[in-house]
């Protein structure tokens, strides 16, 4: 847990968030900013801050069977969706704890911008 991490705040509830699903390992809330219809983000609840600063296979493992789990209960799987991470500057990454985003609910444009 990192004091001053947003993301960290959210699952410790200091800061409000739609959380849409948890386990041990991982929760998963509606970004803030939604880019589409369903525009979810699962985390670990251990902060790591990015995917370049992860080691642990199983935690980086779970966030995406955790983020297709969430596409069949939202209603997006068989119509389809993206996972994304963004890392470091060029991608845009804004907040440095670890995150999936799950977007899905209308067609997605490739290459992204
Ligand atoms: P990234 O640019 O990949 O680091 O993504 C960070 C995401 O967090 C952005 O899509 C933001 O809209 C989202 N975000 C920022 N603050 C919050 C918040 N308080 N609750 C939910 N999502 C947030
Ligand atoms: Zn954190």
């Amino acid at each position: 847990m990192a004091d001053d991490c947003l993301f960290c705040r959210i699952i410790r509830r200091e800061i409000p968030a739609a959380i849409v699903a948890e386990d041990a390992h991982c929760i998963a809330f509606r970004d803030i900013n939604a880019q589409a219809p369903v525009h979810i983000l699962v985390v670990p609840r251990e902060h790591i801050s990015s995917l370049d600063a992860a080691t642990d296979a199983a935690a980086v493992g779970r966030l995406a069977l955790f983020a297709a789990e969430l596409a069949r209960t939202e209603g997006i799987a068989a119509s389809g969706y993206r996972t994304v991470f963004n890392t470091n500057a060029d991608a845009g990454q804004t907040v440095f704890h670890l995150h999936l985003h799950l977007l899905g609910g209308r067609a997605l444009r490739w290459p992204p911008g």
